[in-house]
């Protein structure tokens, strides 16, 4: 593109924001650029702060006292009595009243421009996570409800973290092998049981995964059963590590 085309396309973004101000999409107060949130909405997300499972990235709902203790030995029930296909993950926010509407604007609104204010903070987030061997892989959507929601908001995410952070993107190195009904208000075990083997490796990602650092990437961490499903595919292809990254942590009750 030359210069040019570069500063008419400007010019007509500014024409357009004089016309059609930026609206922040879940307050719609106006907001300064595209994808941006207003304070009013950041004023009901409730950020992830420690003290959480150093595993599974729950946040712990007691006030701890961390001095003198060591973080790294922080774990959850779920994640002492059972064994995480995952190596770590964290999150954002915890998914709440306050971020469901981001997170559901997102992923089903067309705000597909919030990728622009939600990737870097998850790169500050994920900071451990992204070393420069690490490549990021999203979580799949099955190409029916792929053509019916007509993008992927893991992936979306995925590529601007990879973009931000110098990284390789592979969205298409995972795939679903069958369409699953939406988990929605299903249990635990419902979950586990609805995305069994319903994730494989894409055929020419197959001989490339081993020995990976892989960061797997999704909007929300709910009981973990799609990440869990996700990490075992990966892991039994040789990838040497799988951490996630989720925007929201949902947390119980
Ligand atoms: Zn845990």
């Amino acid at each position: 593109m030359n210069k040019a085309h570069i500063l008419g396309k400007k010019a007509l973004n500014w024409g357009l924001d004089l016309v059609l101000p930026p609206r922040c999409p879940i307050t719609g107060d106006t907001v300064r650029t595209v994808g941006a949130i207003s304070p009013r909405a950041w004023k009901e997300i409730t950020f992830i702060a420690p003290p959480y499972c150093t595993c599974c990235g729950i946040p712990f709902a007691i006030d701890l006292d961390m001095k003198g203790l060591n973080p790294d030995d922080f774990l959850c029930t779920d994640c002492i009595s059972s064994t995480r296909a995952f190596d770590q993950a964290k999150s954002l926010f915890v998914y709440d009243d306050g971020s469901r509407k981001m997170i559901l604007s997102f992923k089903h609104g067309d705000a597909i421009h919030l990728h622009t204010t939600l990737a870097p903070l998850l790169c500050k987030t994920g900071v451990e996570f992204l070393s420069p061997d690490s490549i990021i892989v999203p979580v799949p959507l099955h190409w029916m409800r792929l053509v019916k929601r007509r993008y992927n908001q893991a992936a979306i995410l995925g590529n601007e973290v990879a973009k931000l952070s110098g990284l390789t993107c592979w969205p298409d190195a995972l795939i679903r092998t069958r369409p699953t009904p939406p988990q929605g208000h299903k249990t635990a075990k419902d979950r586990k049981q609805n995305v069994s083997g319903a994730f494989d490796i894409n055929p020419p990602y197959t001989k490339k995964l081993s020995g990976r650092e892989i960061v797997l990437i999704d909007d929300v961490f709910t009981t973990g059963a799609t990440l869990e499903e996700c990490s075992k595919v990966l892991k039994t292809a040789g990838a040497r590590s799988v951490n996630i990254l989720t925007l929201a942590r949902a947390v119980k009750e």
